[in-house]
């Protein structure tokens, strides 16, 4: 038996085929979220990729940003949900979350069994969310998967005061003017970003162990600086990103079986 999770996100549409509400078939992530065709071709991707068809699937629910505009879709279900059950599938001892998507971040605290149980949300500003580290990529002409490696390579990293985005880009283009090496502008992006989630974590509990979702776990320049300021290992999957389709399609082979 087939389900379907689709996650339409404000930048970037995930899509993950289960097979009996255990195994990842396939799955699919492209730049591009709610409003765009991305969705429809994410899809497609990951039917192809598991060689089924949509009129095999017992089910397709619909997580994220977007979820809502998603009519081919039996169950819309928030991402806070999704992102626990699909955090709890390949973490089953994570009681605590850390998201941080294209425009958001969400601290999410789960019981034994991956359900939400509570949860902080940043949603009003950009500093401390996938968008913060876009511009600040686009400012220097780094692709953003390659942000980490240059972090990695920083011998001190640069201080940036500012905590609003757009102010904090006109603090980055001055220090590059000053001769301030890019790597070391790349990790303060990155302990800045982590900064700002760390003070949000702090305002919930957080119950080892942790692990982070959303695309900036891919950047391991902020994991280890979060992992850092909240004093706590953070554990990581190649499927961070993907944990609310994940999830989404874990919720459809629940409702279905
Ligand atoms: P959304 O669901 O809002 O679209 P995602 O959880 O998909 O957000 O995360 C998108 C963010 O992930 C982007 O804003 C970008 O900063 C970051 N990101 C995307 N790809 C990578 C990558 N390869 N390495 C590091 N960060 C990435």
């Amino acid at each position: 038996m087939f389900t379907f999770g689709i996650d339409i996100g404000s930048t970037t549409s995930k899509c993950v085929v289960m097979k009996d509400g255990t195994q990842i078939v396939s799955s699919s992530l492209l730049t591009g979220g709610i409003g765009t065709r991305s969705p429809q071709e994410a899809v497609r991707m990951a039917l192809e990729g598991a060689g089924v068809r949509r009129e095999e699937l017992a089910g397709v629910c619909a997580t994220g940003y977007g979820r809502n505009r998603y009519e081919d879709a039996e169950f819309h279900v928030s991402e806070l949900t999704c992102h626990g059950l699909g955090a709890h599938y390949i973490f089953p001892s994570v009681r605590t979350i850390i998201d941080i998507g294209g425009q958001d971040a969400k601290v999410i605290s789960l019981d034994e069994k991956g359900r939400m149980q509570n949860f902080l949300m940043n949603d009003k500003c950009a500093a401390g969310t996938g968008r913060f580290l876009d511009v600040m990529a686009n400012i220097l002409v780094i692709p953003v998967g390659e942000l980490e490696k240059y972090s990695q390579e920083a011998k001190e990293p640069a201080r940036i005061s500012s905590t609003c985005t757009v102010f904090a880009e006109s603090e980055v283009i001055s220090q590059l003017a000053n001769g301030v090496e890019m790597t070391d502008l790349v990790a303060g992006i990155c302990q800045s970003v982590a900064g700002r989630v760390a003070a949000l974590a702090k305002r919930i509990s957080i119950v080892p162990e942790v692990c982070m979702s959303g695309g900036v776990a891919r950047n391991g320049g902020v994991r280890s600086a979060l992992s850092e300021k909240i004093g706590q290992p953070i554990l990581f999957s190649p499927y961070a990103q993907l944990f609310g389709a994940i999830g989404a399609a874990l919720y459809a082979f629940e409702k279905t079986a």
